[in-house]
């Protein structure tokens, strides 16, 4: 090596994480202090930790608590689907019942269905 061009180098160089997570590495820098490393950061460990920017992530919480809130109250296209289809069956009860109590009540005012008669050509 040329004398005089190289920086110190430190062997055991202190690491230090703002998890706590203290390693040596080799370095020209004596004490590193890092705000993320392999033992904190969500890509090795596996888990859902937020790295904050500025109340960013606070706001992304508080943005999913009041979705869960409005999504309890708010119905689905299911369940309005559902309703729908209830209030017709309950409808076409209604007009059933009615025509069997018309059918009982006036014997003689038979329904009758107009029946489509196919014209021949
Ligand atoms: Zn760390």
């Amino acid at each position: 090596m040329k004398k005089d061009i190289h920086p110190t180098y430190y062997p055991d160089a202190k690491v230090t994480c703002a998890c706590g997570h203290i390693f040596t590495i080799g370095s020209t820098v004596k004490e590193i202090n890092v705000e993320i490393c392999s033992h904190c950061h969500p890509f090795y460990t596996g888990k859902e930790k937020l790295v904050d920017t500025a109340g960013r992530v606070d706001r992304f919480k508080k943005m999913q608590e009041l979705q869960k809130v409005t999504s309890k109250t708010r119905k689905g296209k299911a369940v309005k689907k559902q309703k729908s289809s209830e209030r017709k069956l309950a409808k076409e009860r209604a007009r059933v019942k009615e025509e069997i109590k018309d059918n009982t009540t006036s014997k003689t005012a038979v329904k009758t269905k107009k029946t489509k008669t196919p014209t021949k050509k």
